[in-house]
């Protein structure tokens, strides 16, 4: 990496610290109630270009940053000396936040590209479980109610029973909650027991660092342990060395009556290249999915939710929020979360008619996406302008962006090929096409790009 005083890196990372110093001007200007709400959890992504790219969790809040909060904002950055042209949100957790921000530095890791680390023993963060996830805590319908019985099931006799557990479905359907609260409970009842949760992503990037800069400790914090939790399994596709290191770490904590709990978007037959011998591993233990949760229990959840934020609202209130939000159970959680800064800041004013409208407008801000919506989202996680994603270049850095536009026009608005060549300004729907295929074959073993995929997608839809 460069690293004289001028480089990009150094730059950026100045911009960062005063990013900093805008946030902690804000948590001073503002009551704490509200700094918590909507700054606290605001992240610096990028400043390019007179641009500062911040990440949310959730997209209510930046509706409120880019409406009432902007000016606070601007204030607090000026304040820092910091004057972008643009300030621009995108929606990510904390630990979105830190990839993109350092998929913007390395792009590629691979056994063959060097990390950006220093040589060291590779770190064992203790069970990395977050206390939060807990079965008490979560809501059994019809639709769970198989998947949490299993898991209990492992809480109880963890290594015995179902070794491994395979849980696979949907986004926002609780995967991370339940193998969290396995891990939890086994270590309520066993504080004796090493258990670590991790994701796939981690161990991908350990095994790299081990192998390219010899680090040792990966053995060592992957086998020795009572119960390994492993979430987001499919982001193993066609990374062989992985998963060559992933099967013989199973093995041995398998032949050891160690517990392995595994989560993933599908369930083992559909991961590429891992389907056979993880099948028939995952056979000899549980492989079960989560459903989306029907309408009751989408009740349940919320007032499950609401009860614990102690916040309170009538059956119309919750009933109008389980109809709207059906297929993901943190989308259920942010609008919740809304209808409580909704219904705190009107107070008595606060009515169901008033939330519609607002949820209303929340689309009307965020239209049912476009070709150019896609168009100018991709440009801007790449940070290109639309005229250089739309040009002739076959540059790696511009033909990629502008086959992922594509790729999303398909996927997204079902476009034809005419169609997605003509919004890019060509002729020549081969292309378009054949752009198309590419992202579609990468996507199935390139955790990485898919996780772009999915960040443009939300930031164009
Ligand atoms: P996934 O890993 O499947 O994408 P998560 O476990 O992250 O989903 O769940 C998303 C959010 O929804 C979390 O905050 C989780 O606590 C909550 N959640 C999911 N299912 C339930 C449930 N049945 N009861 C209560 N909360 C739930
Ligand atoms: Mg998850």
């Amino acid at each position: 990496m460069d690293n004289s005083p001028l480089s990009h890196y150094n730059i950026t990372n100045m911009e960062e610290q005063k990013w900093h110093a805008a946030k902690g001007a804000l948590e001073t200007s503002t009551d704490a109630l509200t700094f918590k709400t909507f700054f606290s959890k605001l992240e610096f992504i990028s400043a390019e270009n007179g641009r500062l790219i911040l990440s949310s969790p959730n997209k209510f809040i930046i509706r409120q940053l880019e409406g009432k909060y902007a000016a606070p904002v601007r204030d607090a950055l000026k304040a820092a000396n910091f004057a972008p042209e643009l300030i621009e949100y995108i929606v990510a957790g904390a630990s979105d936040a830190e990839k993109i921000a350092k998929r913007r530095k390395d792009t590629t890791i691979d056994l063959t590209t060097s990390l950006p680390t220093k040589p060291t023993t590779i770190k064992h963060h203790s069970t990395n479980l977050n206390p939060k996830y807990v079965f008490d805590n979560f809501v059994v319908g019809d639709n769970n109610n198989l998947v949490f019985a299993a898991c209990r099931g492992v809480a109880e006799e963890p290594g015995t029973r179902y070794n491994p557990l395979y849980i696979h479905g949907g986004v926002g359907l609780g995967k991370t909650h339940l193998i969290q609260a396995v891990g939890n409970e086994i270590q309520a009842k066993h504080p004796d027991f090493r258990i670590l949760y991790i994701s796939i992503d981690t161990f991908y990037k350990d095994f790299v660092a081990s192998v390219q800069k010899k680090l040792s400790g990966f053995t060592e914090k992957y086998r020795e342990n009572d119960v390994l939790i492993i979430d987001d399994m499919q982001f193993l596709e066609g990374k062989k060395e992985s998963q060559k290191e992933f099967f013989h770490t199973f093995n041995d904590l398998q032949q050891n009556n160690k517990q392995i709990i595994i989560s993933s978007d599908r369930p083992p037959s559909r991961i590429a290249d891992l389907a056979d011998r993880l099948t028939s591993r995952c056979e000899q233990g549980m492989i079960i999915a989560v459903q989306p949760p029907d309408f009751e229990t989408r009740c349940a959840i919320l007032n499950t939710k609401a009860e614990l934020s102690k916040l309170h609202f009538s059956s119309d209130i919750i009933e109008f929020i389980a109809k709207k939000y059906t297929s993901n159970i943190r989308e259920l959680e942010g609008a919740l979360n809304y209808a409580g800064l909704l219904q705190m800041s009107l107070g008595p004013r606060f009515s169901l008619a008033r939330l519609e409208a607002e949820l209303q407008d929340t689309k009307k801000l965020r239209p049912r996406t476009s070709p150019e919506n896609i168009i100018k989202a991709t440009a801007s996680y790449f940070h290109l302008t639309v005229t250089e994603l739309s040009s002739d270049s076959r540059e790696k850095h511009i033909l990629t962006p502008r086959q992922i536009a594509m790729y999303l026009m398909k996927t997204e608005l079902a476009l034809s090929y005419p169609q997605i060549a003509r919004a890019l300004g060509r002729k020549d729907h081969t292309t378009a096409m054949n752009g198309v295929q590419k992202i579609n074959k990468l996507i199935a073993t390139d955790g990485l790009l898919r996780d772009q995929v999915i960040h443009i997608q939300e930031a164009a839809c």
